[in-house]
């Protein structure tokens, strides 16, 4: 018989202790609006008395350049932010730099092959969108797939195309993808309408921001993924991914969206409002986020 009273109420199966992630990419500099969420993120992670994680999403190696990971350090700091495991101090689930880990997502991919969940596309993005009827919705950019290369390659792929081609999740068509966001609620995304079939592995051989973020969330033991309201749609993609690999989905708490004056979403192209330009500027980080 199981003696309860020995049981540490902390156990780590039945209650694991919370831990949350800053995940930026390094594009460019960071604004305000990472700054919020991400401001979400840590006190979250603190209400729970739990531990904030830094990770540095820079697969994009044509997009990122290596002078924005410094400064997104430097911001991040000057901002507030704490974190106890991260590129720079690294932690037990080392390397937290995306580009180091290549092999993590190489095995995924190889899963995700194996079990018949993916199928080669050598559709190039002309095609993709000239084959679209519907228009695509507008909290999400990517056009739903049209379905052209789902019946080409027999699954598991024995025979692979001879042009470049990247490697696409098949969604369960009509199925609705249903989860409890800890801010909106109640989701429901159906499967084939609200999002179709996704790349998790791109035709240069980069894995796509929907596989690396779900196999480094999972391996990093993350439990809950706090993200701006623009990722919505990624989540119920993402919880595919979680059921393909075998694994358990974290919790998801997406944020409201930082706004211009014109209600335009905050990008990083808005320069004027990049944590860089308000701290040259002489603004202090707790005024900043005075309010929040
Ligand atoms: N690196 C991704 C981004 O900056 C992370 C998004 C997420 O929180 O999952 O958009
Ligand atoms: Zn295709």
């Amino acid at each position: 018989m199981v003696n309860f009273s020995t049981l540490n109420p902390q156990s780590t199966i039945a209650n694991p202790k919370y831990r949350g992630r800053l995940a930026p990419s390094p594009t460019g500099y960071l604004h305000l609006g990472h700054a919020r969420t991400f401001w979400t993120a840590q006190s979250r992670a603190r209400a729970h008395g739990g531990e904030l994680i830094l990770r540095n999403d820079d697969l994009d190696s044509t997009r990122y350049k290596m002078e924005f990971v410094e400064a997104m350090l430097e911001d991040l700091r000057w901002f507030g932010f704490e974190w106890s495991e991260g590129p720079d101090i690294g932690g037990k689930f080392a390397p937290y730099n995306q580009s180091e880990r290549m092999s993590f997502y190489r095995a995924a991919l190889e899963k995700l092959q194996a079990g018949g969940f993916i199928y080669p596309c050598t559709c190039s993005r002309k095609d993709i969108q000239s084959a679209i009827t519907a228009p695509h919705p507008e909290n999400d950019e990517e056009p739903i797939y049209p379905g052209t290369c789902r019946e080409k390659f027999p699954t598991p792929s024995s025979q692979l195309p001879t042009a470049k081609y990247s490697w696409r999740f098949r969604v369960p068509d009509g199925e609705i993808i249903s989860f409890v966001d800890g801010n909106y609620g109640e989701q429901k995304l159906v499967a084939g309408k609200d999002f179709g079939d996704f790349v998790v592995w791109r035709h240069d051989g980069v894995p796509a921001y929907q596989l690396s973020c779900v196999v480094d969330d999972a391996a990093m033991q993350i439990t809950e993924v706090v993200r701006g309201a623009d990722l919505l749609v990624s989540t119920a993609r993402q919880i595919l991914l979680y059921r393909a690999l075998g694994q358990t989905p974290p919790k998801f708490f997406h944020c409201e969206l930082m706004r211009d004056e014109r209600g335009e979403r905050l990008a990083k192209r808005h320069d004027a409002l990049s944590l860089r330009t308000l701290r040259a500027r002489g603004e202090s980080a707790e005024k900043l986020r005075a309010g929040w």
